[in-house]
């Protein structure tokens, strides 16, 4: 979808020449050899899958050659998020474990998993016996991957149990297993203790097993943050945040570099002159101080614009800064005008800029909102179409604000 034909709506811009470029960033940093993983559970971070899926699977280069591929894998938290990508022709794994007490009402999504290939992750005995009883009821052998608690705790196999998980899961025919993996407590923290105990515990908890077996399953540990912060790249890294161009501190940096791949922009629907003392919006928290030109925008809560932007939040007219007036309402927000005072209704707003050190930008939104860019990013509504575009459409064609630091 092109993005020139898509005005008038609210909508994610996505950027593939931004995606591709946090996946180069990214691959400088791996040893050779090392696989991306690429994390788009949650519908890519609410960046939409298909569209992110698309763009790291087949890609043409600017100078349109079809290039291929740029990750390894996908990853995604449910069996539900899996039948959702469709058909990507990449190993998968479904990170949300196995639950044995709950295999009954799951047993039709677990048998599609299995017929489907992707891989289940398993934490416990009794959940490899009962994906190894559905893989032969289903005539298809299961891929599984061992989850190991190294210190997060939340979820996994403790070290202790592991070798013993990984001989039950060998000794059951009708299961393969594809991988063992565990998860940084404190991974976009740089040299932190812990992350470097996490590691060791890995290290030592899988090493016998990868020696005994020639090491034919994968090893991963490091989301974003260990990508950057570490050295466990072990087989292969789960990058999520990065690919999106967020930085997984949850501030800009620029020794990193990467590249937001979002920006979400939504029309003026009504600009009106209101006088000095009009309150504007649910409860007249905001009376204006003097005449003043308002902007309506159609976006709100329900679209997952944070309500604690309410008299907070900035968003961008024509590269000038528009402040939120009064409360965020569910289906639209008020904006105040006075640096644009040209702007008219059918111009676009930006609500969440793809400049890092814009006012808009999402570091700036999540902090407003006193949570982290991926809640921001997660929450954004099904109303709010997403449209990938590629590098001709992004061609600033809205001027460059200020670069300042806030
Ligand atoms: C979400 C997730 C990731 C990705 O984390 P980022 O911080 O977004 O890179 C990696 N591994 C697991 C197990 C996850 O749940």
């Amino acid at each position: 979808m092109d993005a020139r034909h898509a005005p008038g709506e609210p909508r994610l811009l996505i950027s593939r020449a931004a995606l591709r470029h946090n996946v180069r960033v990214l691959r400088r940093k791996l040893r050779p050899g090392v696989r991306i993983c690429a994390i788009v559970k949650a519908d890519a971070y609410g960046m939409g899958a298909p569209t992110i899926v698309d763009a790291l699977t087949n890609f043409v280069d600017d100078d349109h050659h079809h290039i291929g591929r740029t990750v390894d894998e996908f990853a995604v938290a449910t069996i539900d998020e899996a039948a959702a990508l469709g058909h990507v022709g990449l190993p998968t794994l479904i990170l949300r474990p196995v639950e044995n007490a709950f295999v009954g009402r799951e047993r039709t999504r677990l048998e599609h998993a299995i017929r489907a290939g992707w891989a289940l992750t398993i934490c416990s005995r009794l959940a490899a016996e009962d994906v190894a009883r559905i893989a032969v009821a289903t005539g298809r052998r299961a891929n599984v991957q061992v989850l190991v608690d190294t210190g997060m705790t939340r979820g996994g196999a403790v070290p202790i149990d592991v070798d013993d998980l990984l001989m039950k899961i060998e000794s059951l025919a009708s299961l393969r297993l594809t991988g063992v993996f565990s998860h940084f407590a404190h991974g976009e923290v740089d040299n932190h203790a812990q992350t470097r105990h996490q590691t060791e515990t890995f290290q030592l908890t899988t090493d016998a097993h990868a020696a005994r077996h020639g090491a034919r399953f994968t090893r991963h540990m490091s989301n974003s943050g260990g990508v950057f912060f570490t050295d466990a790249q072990f087989d292969m890294v789960r990058p999520g945040i990065a690919l999106y161009g967020i930085d997984p501190t949850c501030r800009p940096s620029m020794d990193r570099a990467l590249r937001p791949v979002m920006k979400w922009l939504a029309p003026l629907v009504d600009v009106r002159d209101v006088p000095q003392g009009t309150a504007v919006g649910y409860n007249g928290t905001w009376i204006a101080p003097r005449d003043t030109r308002v902007g309506l925008v159609p976006v709100g809560y329900a679209d997952g614009y944070p309500r604690a932007l309410s008299g907070k939040g900035i968003t961008l007219v024509g590269g000038r800064r528009a402040p939120v007036i009064g409360r965020v309402s569910m289906d639209l927000i008020t904006i105040d005008l006075t640096e644009a005072p040209n702007a008219v209704i059918g111009d676009d707003v930006t609500l969440i800029d793809s400049d890092p050190l814009s006012p808009a930008s999402i570091y700036e939104v999540a902090r407003l909102a006193d949570t982290i860019p991926y809640e921001v990013m997660c929450r954004i509504g099904s109303r709010v179409r997403r449209v990938a575009v590629d590098p001709v459409d992004e061609t600033d064609r809205t001027p460059r604000i200020e670069r300042t630091r806030h």
